[in-house]
């Protein structure tokens, strides 16, 4: 998204337009609201060439949150395949 512009008064009285620099805050998890082990970026830098953790959802969740819920899905997978067993036997 383009940085916002604002128009200021100079002491000399005129009008002159000033590019107000966007606030970045540090990548936080998407679940637990904690942030992440990452530096502080705007997208641009982010762009040159930092590398986040090879695991999915890496930059969006973190690795305790990810933990989590990866073994909540295989029990629920698990459940379900167990239950199609008993009703099919
Ligand atoms: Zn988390």
């Amino acid at each position: 998204m383009a940085n916002r512009r604002i128009h200021v008064r100079t002491p000399g009285g005129e009008l002159k337009i000033r590019i107000e620099r966007k606030k970045y805050d540090r990548p936080k998890c998407a679940i637990c609201k904690k942030p992440l082990n990452m530096p502080k970026l705007t997208p641009k830098e982010a762009r040159k060439g930092f590398r986040t953790p090879g695991r999915p959802y890496a930059g969006f969740i973190d690795h305790k949150c990810l933990e989590l819920a990866l073994k909540k899905a295989v029990r629920e997978l698990a459940e379900a395949i167990l239950l199609e067993r008993k009703t099919h036997t």
